[in-house]
């Protein structure tokens, strides 16, 4: 069993909108299948708009928009359209290309709190077609030690009806205050946790908000104690085997794949348009010398 390594995120702006960012940092790439994991909020706000992130493209990889609060509207290129709101779950699957808007509606709550998750399609579906999964409420398990939400994969005979193409696990779990939550896990996965509320302990480690927890490779099961309220994000899955390549909102293999991408959204070809949304597109930013992963 791998000990419990914590790695610290950054800031960055989507928009407006500060997130933090903690996939992938320097040293942990990827946790199974899953990229990217991007934490925003919690926030109340009246007037503002505080997400509006305007058409964009995507090669290689399934966005997963999982909110504890608030509510976000999703367009793509497809002409889908969706509201993600806690308990249901968005998943867009971009194979060869989709092109998408995210934006906080106009009748909403005042609040915005959640994250976005990236998973990497593998070679055998990466150039596939794109898609749009639109989940109303999630599969919950009620444990002795806290409640469940599987967004992805499955836990102890509970499937989530959200498609992937590679083994994985994500969930948020809110653990009932001075019990004790026992989960299974492969020990052949990897696994990753995340502090969206509260705080907790793991084998005697307290965990708090913010941080990516590596639970590496090795673990059959866990134990979380909380001493109030917490909630928490599990991600899993088994090693990637393929080596990406990532880049803007792009998941390939080459840089002359990430190169093509770029130049196709340029030139307004490939992905297709959010008519949906009102106003200019994104524009790629300036492609630096990047390393064959
Ligand atoms: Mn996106």
């Amino acid at each position: 069993m791998q000990p419990i390594v914590s790695y610290t995120g950054h800031t960055v702006k989507l928009g407006d909108l500060p997130v933090e960012r903690v996939l992938p940092v320097r040293n942990r790439r990827m946790v199974g299948p899953w990229c990217f994991l991007d934490r925003f909020g919690p926030l109340s706000f009246t007037d503002a708009k505080p997400m509006d992130v305007a058409p964009h493209p995507h090669i290689g990889l399934q966005t997963v928009t999982w909110l504890l609060e608030g509510e976000i509207l999703h367009n793509d290129s497809l002409g889908c359209e969706a509201i993600a709101r806690p308990g249901s779950v968005n998943v867009m699957t971009s194979g060869a290309g989709i092109a998408h808007s995210e934006q906080t509606p106009r009748q909403h709550t005042g609040k915005l709190n959640g994250v976005q998750l990236w998973v990497a399609l593998p070679d055998t579906r990466r150039h596939g077609p794109a898609a749009f999964q639109a989940i109303d409420r999630v599969p919950q398990l009620e444990l002795p030690g806290g409640i469940i939400q599987l967004f992805a994969g499955s836990l102890q005979n509970v499937t989530s009806p959200a498609q992937h193409y590679s083994d994985i696990l994500g969930f948020e779990a809110t653990l009932h205050p001075h019990t004790t939550l026992e989960l299974d896990l492969n020990p052949t996965w990897e696994h990753a946790l995340v502090v969206l509320d509260g705080e907790c302990h793991l084998e005697n480690q307290p965990l708090t908000k913010g941080p990516l927890y590596d639970l590496g490779t090795g673990r059959a099961s866990i134990a979380l104690r909380a001493t109030r309220r917490a909630k928490l994000l599990l991600i899993g899955g088994p090693p990637f085997e393929e080596k990406i390549l990532m880049w803007w909102n792009f998941v390939a293999r080459t840089p002359e794949e990430i190169a093509h991408a770029r130049n196709l959204w340029l030139a307004h070809e490939h992905f297709g348009d959010v008519t949906a949304y009102d106003g200019p597109r994104l524009t790629a930013p300036d492609l630096l010398p990047l390393r064959r992963p």
